[in-house]
Order: C-alpha cells, then sequence, then structure tokens
C-alpha cells in the first residue's frame, strides 16, 4: 500500500467528518443567529457511506479519525457507528468533538461503543457569558459533560476555547485554572472568520501571543515535546498543574507545514484544507456506482489538491469568498 504523500511531502493520516451540518447551538464564531441553510436529509452521508469511505482511506494510510459536525452527538445510532468504525483495521484512533450538552448522558456508552477520546468546546467559564457566546447554552451542562467524560475515561480530554475578544479574554487566567484543578488540557484557539459568521477579524481577533503574556503570571510555561507526529496545538506544562496549556494558532503561527489532514463533509465532498474549496465529491461518486478502487483514486486526488498553506494572513481582515461552514466541515 502506497501511502498518503500530498505534492509538498506532507504524509495525511488524519481523517475528520463531519457527520451533521445540525447543531443545538448558534456559537457567534461559526453561525449566524438563524444558523444555516442546512443540506436536505438526501444528501447528508449516511453512517453505511461513511464507514465504506474510512475503510478505503484506512487501507491507504489514515490511522487516526475525528467525528464532529455540527454537534455530533445529536445524531441518533452514533454508538453503533463507532462500533462498526472500530472494527475497520489500521483504524488507531477514534476522536470525536462535541460542544459537551449531551455528553453526560451519552459519554459512558460512547465509551463502551470505541470511541478514544474527546474534545469538548468551552467558551467561557461564566454562566451568562457561555449562553451570549454559544446564543443557548448551558455552561453547567457543559461542565458535566466534562466531568462525565473524565469518569468514563474518554481522555485525554482536551477543551478547545475560541479566543474572543471583549468576550473572553478576561477568562484566560481562569481557563489556566481549570487546567490546574482538572486533569483537561485547555487549548487557546485563535478566532478565524468566516464567510457565513457575522464578526470580522477586527471586532473579534485576539491572538494567542496575548494570551502567553498573560499567563506567563503563573510560571514557567514549559514546551511539552510531542510524542504524536503532528499537532495543530503547541502545549505547555506548568508546575503544579495537574493539566497543560496549549495554543492552536492558525493566524499567528500557522502549522501548514506539519498538516497531515483531509476533511470530509457532512455532504461527503473531502476536502483538501480547511480553506480551501477545492474537494472531491465522494458522495457523488458512490451514487454513480463507484468502486472502492475508485474511492481509492479519488481520495489520492483530494490529496493532490492540498495547498501548501493558507492565506489567511493575506486577508485576515476580510470576509471569505468561498463558501465555508464550519459546522459542514467540522471545524
Ligand atoms: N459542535 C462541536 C463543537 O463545537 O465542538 C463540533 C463542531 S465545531 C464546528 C468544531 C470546532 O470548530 C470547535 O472547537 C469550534 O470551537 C471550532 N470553530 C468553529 N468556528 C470557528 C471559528 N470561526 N474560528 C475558530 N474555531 C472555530
Ligand atoms: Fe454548533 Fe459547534 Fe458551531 Fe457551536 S461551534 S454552533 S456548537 S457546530
Amino acid at each position: 500500500m502506497d501511502e498518503l504523500i500530498d505534492s509538498f511531502g506532507r504524509k495525511i493520516d488524519y481523517l475528520r467528518i463531519s457527520i451533521t451540518d445540525r447543531c443545538n447551538m448558534r456559537c457567534i464564531y461559526c453561525m449566524p443567529p438563524e444558523g444555516i441553510l442546512h443540506s436536505p436529509y438526501g444528501r447528508i452521508l449516511s453512517f453505511e457511506e461513511i464507514c465504506r469511505i474510512v475503510n478505503v482511506a484506512a487501507g491507504l494510510g489514515i490511522s487516526k479519525m475525528r467525528i464532529t459536525g455540527g454537534e455530533p452527538l445529536i445524531r441518533k445510532d452514533l454508538n453503533l457507528f463507532i462500533g462498526n468504525l472500530k472494527r475497520i483495521r489500521g483504524l488507531n484512533e477514534i476522536a470525536l468533538t462535541t460542544n459537551g450538552a449531551y455528553l453526560k448522558e451519552h459519554a459512558f456508552s460512547l465509551k463502551e461503543a470505541g470511541l478514544d477520546r474527546v474534545n469538548i468546546s468551552l467558551d467561557s467559564l461564566v454562566p451568562e457569558k457561555f449562553l451570549e457566546i454559544t446564543r443557548g447554552g448551558s455552561l453547567e451542562n457543559a461542565l458535566e459533560g466534562m466531568e462525565a467524560a473524565l469518569s468514563a475515561g474518554l481522555e485525554p480530554i482536551k477543551i478547545n476555547v475560541v479566543l474572543l475578544k471583549g468576550l473572553n479574554d478576561s477568562e484566560i487566567i481562569s481557563f489556566a485554572g481549570l487546567a490546574k484543578s482538572r486533569p483537561v488540557h485547555i487549548r487557546f484557539i485563535e478566532y478565524m472568520p468566516t464567510h457565513l459568521g457575522e464578526y470580522s477579524y477586527e471586532e473579534l481577533f485576539f491572538s494567542s501571543l496575548e494570551v502567553r503574556a498573560i499567563l506567563d503570571s503563573l510560571g514557567e510555561l514549559v514546551p511539552i515535546e510531542n510524542n504524536c507526529r503532528v499537532s495543530a496545538a503547541k502545549s505547555f506544562r506548568i508546575k503544579g498543574f495537574c493539566g497543560t496549556i496549549g495554543f492552536i494558532s492558525p493566524i499567528s503561527d500557522n502549522f501548514c507545514s506539519s498538516c497531515n489532514k483531509l476533511r470530509l463533509t457532512s455532504d461527503g465532498c473531502l476536502r483538501s484544507c480547511l480553506h480551501s474549496s477545492k474537494s472531491v465529491d465522494l458522495k457523488a461518486a458512490m451514487k454513480n456506482g463507484a468502486s472502492d478502487n475508485d474511492l481509492a483514486v479519488l481520495i489520492r486526488d483530494a490529496v493532490n489538491l492540498k495547498p501548501r498553506s493558507h492565506d489567511l494572513r493575506a486577508k485576515p481582515a476580510g470576509v471569505f469568498s468561498e463558501d465555508f461552514s464550519m459546522c459542514q466541515i467540522g471545524g
């Protein structure tokens, strides 16, 4: 089997899959208040179609996958789906990204089904602010979800915090406090304005460099050697903390040179980069009777479409011209 290597020599072994474009929240950085125009149900990949794609991709060297959305926990029969993924040879890790609202009731059964770990989005530790940012979410539910995930052993648990100027930039020390008291890994993520988002770069962007300066007051940030080959996050340990602190900085410090990802959208397009609309339509190919070999060729085509780098820095102030919905692509 030839591994997936892109035109710039990067090995591609990680697939993120958005299993739905629907969500129970309307985070201000992800969606407009009225939500997005959803794909009709018939356009959304079935679990059988996803398993088929993952099976072919695993045969090409994809060893790690992440289930995302929209909100993945709103999709029925998720446990069954994870159980079927678990049986795919070559797939070593199945992770999930969730807003945590329904995690409390599902954490143990997800673990039992074969899920390895979760990332939870948590953008404020102040209930009213959490409600404002998510437009309706409950901080209590998300924190209970986090505790349930810890009890179920869905570890390491990463907490994703999108940095939002004027909204949660006053909570940096509180978030670090969470990593001090609980064994969770806080990851501060720089805001990326999107086509469907309402807020510009100027309005919301807060750089992870500024966060690092704020965290300096807590002690030395000791870099953690990454035992996985590539990671979008730069992570640090602080003495006396149970968890760690990391930074995902697509704008101030992009990690494109080590990118190892493909993204499958909820409607079945395999996207070469979060910031490029170049993709191949696997759903249409399957509908037209594509064999597994045909799918393998299309997956290689998507890898060949990967750009060297995104150009967010070149147009950080603008709204993207391309159609760009985080919940269809999965973030
Ligand atoms: N609903 C799940 C959740 O919120 O975790 C999964 C889907 S969400 C689209 C996946 C990730 O994308 C989340 O961690 C979210 O914070 C991140 N995200 C969404 N819009 C973003 C934006 N404009 N800039 C940076 N991160 C974003
Ligand atoms: Fe939903 Fe996640 Fe987007 Fe928030 S970030 S609106 S929880 S898909």
